[in-house]
């Protein structure tokens, strides 16, 4: 049974809300009966059940092992199994990401989790670079840039014009690996157009015709 929080205020109408962590808060006025309540819940079940679903879907994009079995790797559902170790570690085998932990703390998983997944998407990206560093950088007469990785919520990447490197972000390793490939172009598409104009978006298109569908990728919050 799904915990339901009780609000109540100087208002007329009744409001339901679900919480990140699938609790129902109810907010209605000062002398809304027991069972009205209960009633009004009852017959938003099916949107609950959905927004639930949605909020646990989107927990789990985030989760890196630390809240829960689910991690999603290169868009991938894998299953977190801990196993006690001497040095901390994680590795991913088919469905199953392993994290070999000295102790099994949420500090411990997380930075485990994000140096697997920087070392993942690092070696991905160094597949990919050569094709941009020489249709982009070579091409136009500008130096090969660093690339360095990151973990940032608000950035997928970031081009530091100016100063010749580009940042990923370690959150793009819970996407498919074309999230990827879109981001690495976009931050070099930035060495020619600085700013997010059409010729930017032509040039882009230029390089990857289905970048549209790539960049869709990021916007879900199911993978
Ligand atoms: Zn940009």
């Amino acid at each position: 049974m799904t915990e339901i929080e009780v609000v109540r205020k100087k208002i007329k109408n009744m409001y339901l809300r679900v919480r990140e962590d699938g609790s129902l808060l109810v907010t209605c006025g000062r002398y809304t009966a027991q069972k009205d309540i209960l009633r009004f819940v009852s017959s938003r079940e099916e949107w609950i059940i959905k927004a639930q679903l949605r909020m646990q879907k989107h927990e789990s994009v985030n989760r890196e092992g630390v809240n829960g079995p689910v991690v999603y790797w290169l868009g991938e559902k894998k299953y977190a199994v801990y196993v006690q170790a001497k040095r901390d570690s994680c590795t991913v085998d088919g469905d199953i990401i392993t994290f070999y932990l000295k102790e099994e703390t949420a500090e411990r998983i997380q930075k485990a989790f994000r140096k697997a997944a920087n070392d993942k998407l690092m070696s991905l990206i160094n597949e990919y670079r050569g094709e941009w560093d020489r249709k982009i950088c070579e091409a136009a007469g500008l130096q090969i840039p660093e690339i360095n990785m990151r973990y940032m919520t608000g950035r997928w990447g970031v081009n530091h014009i100016g100063k010749n490197y580009i940042t990923m972000s370690t959150r793009l390793i819970h996407y498919p690996v074309e999230a990827l490939e879109y981001v690495l172009l976009h931050e070099y598409v930035h060495f020619l157009v600085p700013d997010h104009s059409r010729r930017f978006y032509s040039t882009v298109r230029h390089f990857m015709p289905e970048y549209k569908a790539y960049e869709k990728l990021l916007k879900q919050e199911v993978l």
